[in-house]
C-alpha cells in the first residue's frame, strides 16, 4: 500500500491550494479528483470570481482577503501567469444598505475610501448605471477579478505526478486514513477534505449543518458595449428587489456575466444537467434592465454551479455563511475544509496555506469563528 504524509480529497479551488502549499512546503503529500481543470462541476469552475479586499459579510474576513492578495501574487510570480485582475468593485443599496455600510465600515478602518458615495454621483461615473440618486454606494479600488480556473490550473502544475484523477473514499484506521479509488489505495497520516458540495457523506453529522444549493449565471450582450469595458466599468454589487445581482466588466468579450447571489433552490450535490431557461434568470435580467440599463441585453451563455452553504450555528451563534476550517474534534488527523457559501474563492490562496499549516504543524489552529465546534455535534 502506498503511504503518504498527507491526502487531500477534492482539488477544487480549495483542494488544489492545500496541495499546492504542501508541495511548497516539501510534504509528501497525492491528491484525488476526478475533474480536470475545466470540467463544469463543482463550485470552482468557470473564468472567473470576484475578489473584494473588503467583505460586507463580515469585516475579520479583511485579514484573509490581505493575505490572500499575498498568496494570488506569489502564485502569479512562480506561474508566471495573470491570476487577479484589478478591478474597482461598486457596492449599491437603498438608503441605509447594511450591505454598503459594513463594507464602507471596513473600508474606513484600512485607510480613506473614494469615489462616488451615491447613487447620482455613481450614474455620472459610470454611465452603464441607473442608480436612484439617494442609494447609498461605495467603491473599493482593491478589487480584483480571479482568474479561477487559471488558478486551479497554477495550483495544479506545482503537484504535477501528485493527482490521482479519481473518486476517492476514506477510512479512518488505527494506522492511519485509508484512502482508496477503484484501482488504488493509500494510507496517509493525515487527509484534508476538501471536496466541495459532496463533503457531508465523508464527515457524519455535517450535513445538518450544510445546504447545497443551485445558481445561475448568465451573459448579457450590454446595450452600450462601450460603458462596460474592463477598466473603465467596475465589477458591481446591486441589491436589487429580489435579492443582490452581481457582475463583472466585459474582460473576455463574453459581455456582461452576471448573477444572483440569493440561494437558488437546495439541489443534490449531482445536480449540474439543466442550464437555466430565461425564467430561472429573470431576477438578473429584470434587476440590470432596471439599474444598469448599459449591461442589460440577451443572455448569449448560462451556467449552473453549486453553492455549499453553511447554516447558523447552535453552539457559539453566528449568522450562518460562514467557513468551516477545522480538525474534526473526534479524529484530529481529519481536517475539514468547506470554505463557501458562495464567497470562498477570493481567499484559497490563504486557506490552501492555512490548511497546510493545519495538517503540518499540530499548533496551528483555524479562526475560532471558523472551528466545527461552534456547532454542538461536534462540541469538544
Ligand atoms: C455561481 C458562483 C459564483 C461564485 N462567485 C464567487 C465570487 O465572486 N467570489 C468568491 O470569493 N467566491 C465565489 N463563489 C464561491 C467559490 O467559488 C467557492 O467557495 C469555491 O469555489 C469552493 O471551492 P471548493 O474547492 O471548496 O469546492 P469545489 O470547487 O466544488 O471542489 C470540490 C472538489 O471535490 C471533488 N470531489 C468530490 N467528491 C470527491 C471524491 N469522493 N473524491 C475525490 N474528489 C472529490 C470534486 O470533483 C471537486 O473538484 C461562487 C460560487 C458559485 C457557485
Amino acid at each position: 500500500m502506498r503511504t503518504c504524509e498527507v491526502a487531500v480529497i477534492g482539488l477544487g479551488l480549495m483542494g488544489s491550494a492545500a496541495l499546492h502549499a504542501l508541495v511548497r512546503r516539501g510534504a509528501d503529500v497525492i491528491g484525488f479528483d476526478p475533474l480536470v481543470v475545466g470540467e463544469a462541476r463543482g463550485s470552482s469552475h468557470g473564468s472567473c470570481r470576484i475578489y473584494r479586499r473588503f467583505n460586507f459579510e463580515n469585516d475579520a474576513y479583511t485579514e484573509l482577503s490581505d493575505a490572500a492578495f499575498a498568496g494570488w501574487r506569489a502564485l502569479e510570480a512562480e506561474s508566471g501567469k495573470t491570476l487577479l485582475r484589478p478591478s474597482r468593485v461598486l457596492e449599491a443599496g437603498p438608503p441605509g444598505s447594511k450591505m454598503v455600510a459594513s463594507s464602507r465600515a471596513a473600508a474606513r478602518r484600512k485607510g480613506t475610501i473614494t469615489g462616488p458615495t451615491n447613487g447620482a454621483e455613481a450614474n455620472a461615473a459610470f454611465p452603464a448605471f441607473r442608480l436612484p440618486d439617494n442609494w447609498d454606494v461605495v467603491v473599493q479600488e482593491s478589487g480584483g477579478i480571479l482568474m479561477a480556473e487559471a488558478a486551479m490550473r497554477a495550483f495544479r502544475e506545482g503537484a504535477a505526478g501528485r493527482i490521482i484523477r479519481a473518486n476517492a473514499q476514506m477510512q479512518r484506521t488505527r494506522d492511519g486514513i485509508r484512502v482508496t479509488t477503484q484501482s488504488e489505495e493509500v494510507l496517509a497520516a493525515k487527509v484534508i477534505v476538501a471536496a466541495g458540495p459532496w463533503i457531508a457523506p465523508f464527515i457524519p453529522g455535517l450535513k445538518r449543518h450544510l445546504e447545497v444549493t443551485r445558481q445561475v449565471v448568465g451573459w448579457f450582450t450590454p446595450a452600450r458595449p462601450e460603458t462596460v469595458r474592463y477598466g473603465e466599468f467596475p465589477i458591481f454589487l446591486v441589491e436589487g428587489r429580489r435579492g443582490m445581482v452581481y457582475g463583472f466588466p466585459d474582460f473576455e468579450g463574453r459581455g456582461v456575466k452576471a448573477a444572483c447571489h440569493a440561494h437558488g433552490p437546495i439541489a443534490g450535490d449531482d445536480e449540474w444537467h439543466k442550464l437555466p431557461d430565461d425564467r430561472e434568470l429573470d431576477v438578473v435580467s429584470a434587476t440590470l434592465a432596471e439599474f444598469l440599463p448599459g449591461a442589460a441585453g440577451p443572455i448569449t451563455e448560462r451556467d449552473v454551479c453549486l453553492y455549499t452553504n453553511t447554516l447558523k450555528a447552535n453552539l457559539r451563534a453566528d449568522d450562518g455563511e460562514e467557513f468551516i476550517i477545522d480538525r474534526l474534534p473526534e479524529d484530529n488527523r481529519v481536517i475539514v475544509a468547506s470554505p463557501c457559501s458562495g464567497h470562498g474563492a477570493k481567499f484559497a490562496s490563504a486557506i490552501g496555506a492555512m490548511l497546510a499549516d493545519l495538517a503540518l504543524d499540530a499548533r496551528t489552529q483555524p479562526p475560532q469563528a471558523f472551528r466545527l465546534d461552534r456547532f454542538s455535534g461536534f462540541a469538544r
